[in-house]
């Protein structure tokens, strides 16, 4: 019997969580035969579009409004099996498999957008979706600040485990540090803990230091580094993942790693979040230093 572990996917919008968590769960599925539940967060909803090869899958506060309410909901009315190989009616191929669902949320500007969350999980609970086979949930959150129903699966315990993905800009840096706020203040009730930052390359100076640096300074680590890449333009056009579209290119490589990463993670922590002043004074130590050194070419290339 496996012990089901709750993940989720928090970070700034567009940093991307949603093209990472699907990513890296195909891989898990996909190599390690994981058995996945997502739940997608976002309004948006597009936490699932790869894996099912959808446009965009129908949310279920979509759903609950057309049926009258969510009472009215079916579990396979809201739940789908990802494509192809990632169909657990397909066992030739895998025994892992990713079972997809979207909370949704209401139109934008009216209403609290983080209510479709705490409906659509409690529904799933209520129904039966977290299966006892399941290896992992995963939530992929909306998360630039760590407000009402987006703070739900935090808050509520339901999310144990943490994964922030951010990069060397400024902003996404602060977000990380504000999400890790967030799970400061809910660990000691919830029990939800910090698993690690994931950075998503955005080829800023220093990055790669910088991003490893901000993890051990709030306590955690940097548990891998994606880079920046085509293939994921090319997968996202034919809504696929890399790992699915094109399996043997570095990318892919690297979202398999991530995925063994987290598999084998058990570095769970409560997050010591940075004041203001030491964020700022953090990336300034890197970018200026990197300035100098700019410099100091510029200066060497016109002598
Ligand atoms: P989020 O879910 O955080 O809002 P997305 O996953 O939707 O962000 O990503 C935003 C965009 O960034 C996507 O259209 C995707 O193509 C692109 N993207 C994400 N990660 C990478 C990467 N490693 N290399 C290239 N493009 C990326
Ligand atoms: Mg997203």
């Amino acid at each position: 019997m496996s012990t089901l572990r709750q993940i989720a996917f928090y970070g700034k919008g567009g940093i991307g969580k949603s093209t990472t968590s699907q990513n890296t769960l195909a891989a898990m599925a996909h190599y390690f035969g994981k058995k996945i539940l997502i739940v997608g967060c976002d309004p948006k909803a597009d936490s699932t579009r790869l894996i099912l090869h959808e446009k965009a899958q129908c949310t279920i506060m979509q759903l609950a409004s057309e049926a009258g309410s969510v009472e009215d909901l079916e579990l396979d009315d809201v739940c789908k099996p990802g494509a192809a190989e990632f169909n657990p009616d397909d066992t030739s191929i895998t025994e892992g498999y990713i079972m997809c669902t979207e909370s949704g949320g209401p139109e934008p500007g009216v209403g609290c957008a983080g209510r479709g969350v705490i409906t659509a999980i409690n529904f799933l609970e209520e129904e039966g979706a977290y299966k006892e086979e399941l290896d992992f949930v995963s939530y992929d959150v909306l998360g630039d600040v760590v407000c009402g129903g987006f703070a739900m699966p935090i808050r509520e315990g339901k999310a144990q485990e943490i994964y922030i993905v951010m990069s060397g800009e400024m902003m996404a840096m602060y977000a990380a540090n504000n999400i890790s706020k967030g799970i400061l203040k809910y660990a000691n009730t919830g029990g939800v803990r910090l698993a690690g930052l994931i950075c998503n390359a955005r080829m800023t100076d220093k990055e790669y230091d910088l991003a490893k640096n901000l993890a051990e300074q709030i306590g955690t680590h940097l548990i891998h580094f994606v880079p920046r890449s085509n293939h994921v333009q090319r997968a996202e056009l034919r809504r696929m993942t890399v790992v699915e579209f094109a399996e043997h290119t570095d990318q892919a490589y690297e979202y398999k790693e991530l995925a063994r990463k987290i598999i084998a993670n058990d570095l769970k922590v409560i997050p010591k979040p940075l004041e203001m002043d030491d964020l700022e004074a953090l990336l300034m130590a890197f970018g200026l230093e990197d300035e100098v050194e700019a410099d100091a070419i510029g200066k060497k290339a016109s002598a």
